[in-house]
């Protein structure tokens, strides 16, 4: 049987390695809907490659050149966030949630509403509004599947196994470039610093977020959400390797973890693989040997401040997962423009948190309206940044 897969963000990072494993297994799978934001030409290459049904750019500007990138293929295509969710709904097995940030979260949520099977990579989303993510998913009957590698690893260490019968999730952190600079030399650095990333390859926005730390925040927020799991028993430990991506703890003092390489393709593959094991061509076999030694150490939350003040966001919950992804996402674009400083970005974080507690005190009851909290906390934390 040949599955429909659709890809959203199919240009990103995610996307390419989701598009190889389409492209090694083109007799299992048909390629409804690509996505993208701005790029139309790499749009266009992908959409051909996998010969999809239809190509939607989120950028309405970027419709003709994308038209033009896909004359004669017989792929029709579309642009504009309309464009995005027509991409996002279309008749598929599969719908892989790749697009970066909180941009996401409006063709995440569509899919979802369609009672889509969603391979969600796209951890923004669940931070942004997760309660109502969660909720609309058993509505609409839509399955989430974890993609992003630590809760893929999650998944696959619990197994069949019972969430009350664990004590604690653990989720591993490479500790980004930085994990043994000091402070003073993490604060002087520059975006092309913080991108170094010393075991993953992948987007800019996510490359920053492992610098400072929010990455894992974010995923400990998002494994709140996918697993139902309080913050009391999740936890986040450094693993320079990057080989074990999380472990579960049993009551019973059995740990089970999930290893493997630091490549994307393996949970991307897990999800599309849809309870079958798909082959990974040109994948690297994990070599325990040859890696040596697997080590571990606590994250320091002095140098490390974005990771403290998500898990303080977790515990508070209501709106403050929301109002931090949004500030964040403003304060990593003006650190990729270089117009603040590492630090910077933790401290209007924290600020936006504080100054907004009191005014949205309950978690977003829809999309809708974490999209409107997000929306208001970008353009305040625009004007601090200006000010
Ligand atoms: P990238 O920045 O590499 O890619 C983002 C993709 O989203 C691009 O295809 C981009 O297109 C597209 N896009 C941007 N805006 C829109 C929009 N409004 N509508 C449709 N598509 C849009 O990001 P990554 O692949 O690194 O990450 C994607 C998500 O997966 C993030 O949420 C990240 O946190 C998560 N993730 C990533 C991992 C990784 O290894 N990269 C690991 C685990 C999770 P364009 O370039 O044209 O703008
Ligand atoms: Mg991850």
């Amino acid at each position: 049987m040949t599955l429909t897969v659709s890809v959203l963000g199919a240009t990103g990072s995610i996307g390419r390695s989701t598009a190889d494993l389409l492209d090694q297994h083109r007799d299992r799978f048909r390629v409804g809907a690509v996505a993208g934001g701005r790029d139309a030409q790499a749009l266009a290459r992908v959409a051909r490659e996998l010969n999809a049904e239809f190509a939607a750019i989120a950028d309405a500007d970027a419709g003709p050149a994308l038209r033009d990138a896909l004359a004669g293929s017989g792929i029709a295509c579309g642009a504009g966030p309309s464009a995005v969710i027509e991409a996002a709904t279309r008749d598929a097995d599969l719908v892989v949630a790749a697009v970066s940030g909180a941009a996401g979260l409006s063709p995440t949520c569509a899919a979802i509403r369609q009672g889509r099977t969603v391979a969600l990579a796209n951890k923004e989303s669940l931070v942004c509004a997760g309660d109502a993510f969660m909720r609309d998913a058993k509505k609409f009957g839509a399955r989430i599947l974890p993609m992003d590698s630590e809760h893929n690893a999650l998944e696959q260490s619990i197994g069949t196994g019972r969430i009350d019968e664990i004590t604690r999730m653990t989720i591993t952190a490479s500790g980004g470039p930085f994990r043994t600079a000091t402070r003073e030399r993490i604060a002087a650095a520059s975006a092309a610093d913080a991108a170094a990333h010393p075991t993953w390859s992948m987007g800019m926005k996510i490359n920053i977020d492992s610098a400072t730390m929010m990455n894992k925040g974010l995923e400990l927020i998002e494994a709140h959400h996918l697993f139902g799991i309080e913050a009391e028993r999740l936890d986040a430990v450094v693993h320079p390797q990057s080989i074990v991506h999380a472990l579960v703890t049993w009551r019973d003092g059995s740990v089970t973890a999930g290893l493997y390489v630091p490549d994307m393709r393996v949970p991307i593959a897990h999800c599309l693989g849809l309870g079958e094991r798909l082959t990974i061509a040109r994948g690297k076999p994990l070599d325990l040997a040859a890696t040596g030694s697997l080590t571990f150490e606590r994250p320091d939350e002095e140098r490390f401040p974005c990771l403290r003040i998500a898990k303080a966001a977790l515990a508070a919950g209501a709106a403050q997962p929301t109002v931090m992804n949004a500030a964040n996402e403003i304060a990593v674009a003006a650190f990729i423009a270089g117009t603040i400083g590492f630090y910077d970005i933790a401290a209007l974080v924290e600020r936006a948190c504080e100054h907004f507690a009191a005014r949205f005190s309950t978690a977003p009851a829809d999309v809708e309206e974490a999209l409107a909290i997000d929306a208001e906390v970008r353009s305040w934390s625009e004007a601090a940044l200006a000010a």
